[in-house]
């Protein structure tokens, strides 16, 4: 079993000292329990907030345990009767190649349905984190400007897109210019800033491309694109507070938004955390898988392969170098 564990706790960025690469002997289900090998591992922001001291809204990751993270994998051998041989399950199963689990948190694959992939992006949690957020949140109208950052990522893209379908006009902001052209021309957004080039330009940037300013801001990076931001938003804006990555490796905590400037609009920010709604993700079922099967929302994934990669491709990924839904293949679909 391949495992990657967290060795010690970043102190700022993290680096591939922060890991060990292991092997183990494979784990050997219980009564109850199965052992699956793992296809893909999701890597995402969240797990930045795992691997630090303090605790967040979920626990930390102890120094010497595997890494967790969001999984597709095939069960190898069972004493679960739900789960038989063969079968594909989205798991929680962590950086490693193989796990145990006793199922509770498993969900069986219909691998004919969507690449197996999908389970972890835009049919799994971060497109449920986008449509939540928008829909429930951002209450989005018909004709208003709906304003996203981290555009080009797994949720991002997907809020835009989905802002579309529903009448609105789509801005997004990414870095660098090939993930603003894509969000334009792939994704079909409205406009996409490029905050990287922008520099002291990023208000007057927005600006244009939201001239009748912003009604939905979702908000998943924090930092200089928060601050350009939030003096546009409208009266009675709502601001679906998804994540602060351009924080995540920050040691102290810089200034917030000027709080002033959300009373005057009195504009609703609402954080929220998926995974608080995963069972009630009726409209996203209903919503969201059609438009994929129907080429109407598009996904774009970026693949690392082989487990040993992972800690790299993480540190990229709280750097902007990942391009669309980051994901590790682990072994065979
Ligand atoms: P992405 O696929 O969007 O990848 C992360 C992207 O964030 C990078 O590609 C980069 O895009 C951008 N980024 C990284 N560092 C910075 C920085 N310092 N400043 C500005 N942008 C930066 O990731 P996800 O779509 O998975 O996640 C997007 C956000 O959603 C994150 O904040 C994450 O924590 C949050 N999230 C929250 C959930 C919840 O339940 N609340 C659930 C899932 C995700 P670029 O090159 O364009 O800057």
């Amino acid at each position: 079993n391949r495992r990657v564990l967290l060795k010690s706790r970043p102190q700022g960025e993290p680096t591939p000292a922060n890991f060990d690469i292991v092997d183990a002997p494979l784990p050997e289900p219980k009564d109850g329990e199965y052992l699956s090998r793992t296809i893909w591992l999701s890597l995402d922001p969240y797990m930045r907030g795992r691997m630090a001291e303090a605790k967040g809204y979920a626990a930390n990751v102890n120094l010497g345990d595997a890494m967790v993270g969001g999984t597709v994998g095939q069960v190898i051998k069972s004493r679960n009767p739900k789960f038989k041989e063969g079968d594909y399950v989205v798991e929680y199963a962590g950086w490693q190649s193989h796990a145990v689990s006793n199922g509770a948190m498993s969900m069986k694959l219909d691998p004919n349905a969507a690449p197996l992939s999908a389970a972890l992006s835009v049919l799994g949690m971060p497109g449920m984190t986008a449509w939540w957020g928008l829909m429930k949140i951002g209450k989005p109208k018909a004709g208003e400007t709906v304003v996203v950052s981290a555009a080009s990522g797994a949720v991002g893209s997907v809020v835009g897109q989905l802002a579309k379908a529903h009448g609105c006009r789509a801005v997004g902001i990414a870095g660098g210019k090939d993930k603003c052209d894509y969000v334009v021309k792939e994704l079909g957004f409205d406009a996409c800033v490029d905050y990287r080039a922008a520099g002291g330009n990023l208000f007057k940037e927005i600006r244009a491309a939201a001239p009748n300013g912003i009604d939905v801001y979702f908000e998943n990076v924090g930092g200089a694109v928060q601050a350009a931001v939030v003096p546009q938003l409208n009266d009675f804006a709502r601001v679906p507070l998804c994540g602060l990555i351009a924080h995540y490796n920050e040691m102290q905590p810089s200034p917030g938004p000027d709080w002033r400037l959300l009373l005057v609009k009195r504009a609703t920010v609402t954080g929220f955390i998926v995974s608080d709604h995963f069972t009630d993700m009726e409209g996203f079922w209903k919503e969201v898988p059609a438009l994929v099967k129907s080429g109407k929302l598009k996904y774009r994934e970026d693949i690392v392969k082989g487990i040993d990669n992972a800690p790299e491709a993480f540190i990229g990924l709280l750097k902007g170098r990942n391009f669309g839904k980051l994901l590790v293949q682990v072994s065979d679909d």
